[in-house]
C-alpha cells in the first residue's frame, strides 16, 4: 500500500509517501503519489525510555510524599519485597501486553531487586517480541554481585544520588562503563542534587531533572547527557518536567512512563498528557521534543525516524501541522500493508 503525508524521518518531518508491504516499509520518497491508499502522518513505533515494570502489580497507592512512597525503605520497596513472584511476573506481563497494544516496540526498564529482580523480568519477557533493555540495580553493592548483574543485564539503573553512598554509585558507574554497559540514574526529582557528583558518574542518561538551577541545566547540556522526562509520574507528586528549560539549553529530551503502579506504560497517553497539560504558549517546546518518544541513536545505534525494513504507524490526521496531529487526539493505527485503510484484523490480544 502507498501512503501520502508527512513522514517522520531521521532528518525530521518531510512530505512525501511511503510504500508498506506486509507491515514493513519498503520505500520512502519525497514525492507524493496519485491515488494513495491512505493519507496522514507516518511515524515509527514508540520507544519507552523509562519504566519500572516491576511495580505494575501494585493497584492501590497510599498518599505519601515521594521519598516515603518510592524511596529506599518506602512503600514500594516493601511491597516489592513482600510480593509473591507470580503476582509480580503477572503484573509485568500485563504491562508488556499494554505496550504491545499501544505500539511500543522497545523500552528501558529500571529493574530493582538485584539478581532475583532480573530473573523475574526474564520470566515475564518470555514469549514477548519486544526490544527490552534491562538496567539492573545492586542490592548488596558488592563487586561480585555487580559483576553478575552487568553480565546478565544491559547496565545499571540507580535510584538517586541521595539514596546511596556516593562511592558505591561511582564504583557501579565505573564498572558499567568499563564493560560497555549503560549507566543511568534518577536525578534531582525530589530535591536538588549535586551536579558535580552526577558528572563524575558520566551517566548515559538521567531521569527527571526537575529540581535544578541554571548552572545544573548548563552542566548537563555541556556534558551532552540526555534527560528522560516522565510527565504523569511527576504530576502524581505535584511536579512538572522542565521541558522549556531543557529545550532552551539544547538538551536531548526523551520520554518515559516511570512507575507502572502510577502510570501505565502507554507512550501515546504520556506525550498527549504532557501536551494538553502544558500552557498553550509553551506547547511549542513539547512539539520540539516529539522525537523523544521514538527510539534514539546512541542507545542502540538505531535512528529515530521511519526506515525501510521496519514497521510504521499512521496517525489519521491532516499532515499540515504534523506535530499537532501526533500530539492531539487522532487515531493511530499500524500500517500493515493489507486490509482496508492499512488496518489489519483487530488485535484480539487480551491481558
Ligand atoms: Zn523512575
Amino acid at each position: 500500500m502507498k501512503v501520502n503525508g508527512s513522514i517522520l524521518t531521521e532528518n525530521g518531518l518531510m512530505e512525501g509517501h511511503v510504500v508498506v508491504e506486509n507491515g514493513i516499509v519498503t520505500e520512502i520518497s519525497e514525492r507524493m503519489v496519485p491515488y494513495p491508499d491512505a493519507t496522514g502522518i507516518v511515524i515509527p513505533y514508540f520507544f519507552n525510555h523509562h519504566t519500572h515494570l516491576g511495580d505494575s502489580f501494585i493497584e492501590h497507592i497510599p498518599k505519601l510524599p515521594l521519598d516515603r512512597l518510592v524511596g529506599p525503605g518506602g512503600f514500594k520497596e516493601r511491597a516489592l519485597r513482600s510480593a509473591d513472584d507470580e503476582i509480580m511476573i503477572a503484573g509485568m506481563k500485563k504491562s508488556l501486553n499494554l505496550m504491545k497494544r499501544t505500539f511500543t516496540s522497545g523500552f528501558i526498564d529500571f529493574r530493582e531487586g538485584g539478581v532475583k529482580g532480573l530473573e523475574l523480568i526474564e520470566k515475564a519477557l518470555q514469549g514477548h517480541e519486544i526490544d527490552a533493555s534491562i538496567l539492573s540495580r545492586p542490592v548488596e553493592w558488592k563487586e561480585d554481585e555487580m559483576e553478575e548483574l552487568l553480565q546478565r543485564s544491559d547496565g545499571f539503573g540507580i535510584s538517586a544520588l541521595s539514596d546511596h553512598d556516593f562511592d558505591d554509585i561511582l564504583m557501579a558507574a565505573e564498572m558499567a562503563h568499563e564493560r560497555g554497559k549503560l549507566f543511568a540514574i534518577h536525578f534531582s526529582e525530589r530535591i536538588r542534587e549535586d551536579v558535580g557528583q552526577l558528572l563524575e558518574l558520566r551517566p548515559d542518561m538521567i531521569v527527571h531533572a526537575i529540581e535544578m538551577e541554571e548552572e545544573d541545566f548548563q552542566a548537563i547540556a555541556d556534558a551532552n547527557i540526555p534527560v528522560v522526562i516522565c510527565p504523569r509520574s511527576n504530576a502524581f507528586f505535584g511536579k512538572r518536567p522542565k521541558v522549556k528549560e531543557l529545550v532552551e539549553h539544547g538538551i536531548d529530551v526523551r520520554v518515559g512512563t516511570d512507575n507502572g503502579m502510577i502510570a501505565k506504560p502507554d507512550m501515546i497517553a504520556e506525550i498527549r498528557y504532557l501536551y494538553l497539560s502544558t500552557p498553550k504558549n509553551e506547547r511549542k517546546y513539547v512539539e520540539r521534543i516529539l522525537t523523544g518518544i521514538f527510539e534514539r541513536k546512541g542507545l542502540k545505534e538505531r535512528s529515530v525516524g521511519i526506515e525501510t525494513g521496519r514497521p510504521a504507524l499512521l496517525v489519521k490526521a491532516p499532515w499540515l501541522h504534523p506535530e499537532k496531529g501526533i500530539l492531539g487526539n487522532s487515531e493511530i493505527i499500524p500500517l500493515t500493508g493489507s486490509g482496508p485503510d492499512g488496518r489489519d484484523k483487530e488485535d484480539t490480544d487480551s491481558d
